[in-house]
């Protein structure tokens, strides 16, 4: 297994979930509710993360790179395909995969 995306907003982290399984790649998510309380470790050991396996990693990490160079944050978009209000950090639908209008 490999960890291909942490953040401290476990919304965040659903999504990006969401999205890898949406394109056909199982993961699983940990630390889902260990946040607070872990004072020993460093903060992006007890954030919630999401996990691959192995042969999957190269996808998943292409797929969070394409999340992560998406719009400023703030300009929600409404999906062309599906008509689901995407928040404007994610260039992609979490939906149905569509990607955001220009
Ligand atoms: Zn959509």
């Amino acid at each position: 297994m490999k960890r291909v995306y942490t953040a401290a907003d476990p919304l965040l982290v659903g999504h990006v979930a969401a999205l890898l399984e949406g394109r056909g790649i199982d993961c699983v998510v940990r630390n889902r509710h260990l946040a607070g309380g872990v004072g020993e470790l460093p903060p992006n050991e007890v954030w919630p993360q999401v996990w691959v396996a192995d042969e999957d990693a190269f996808a998943a990490e292409r797929l969070v790179a394409e999340l992560e160079s998406a719009p400023a944050p703030g300009t929600g978009w409404t999906c062309p395909r599906c008509g689901e209000q995407v928040e404007g950090q994610f260039a992609v639908c979490w939906n149905c995969g569509a990607e955001a209008p220009e």
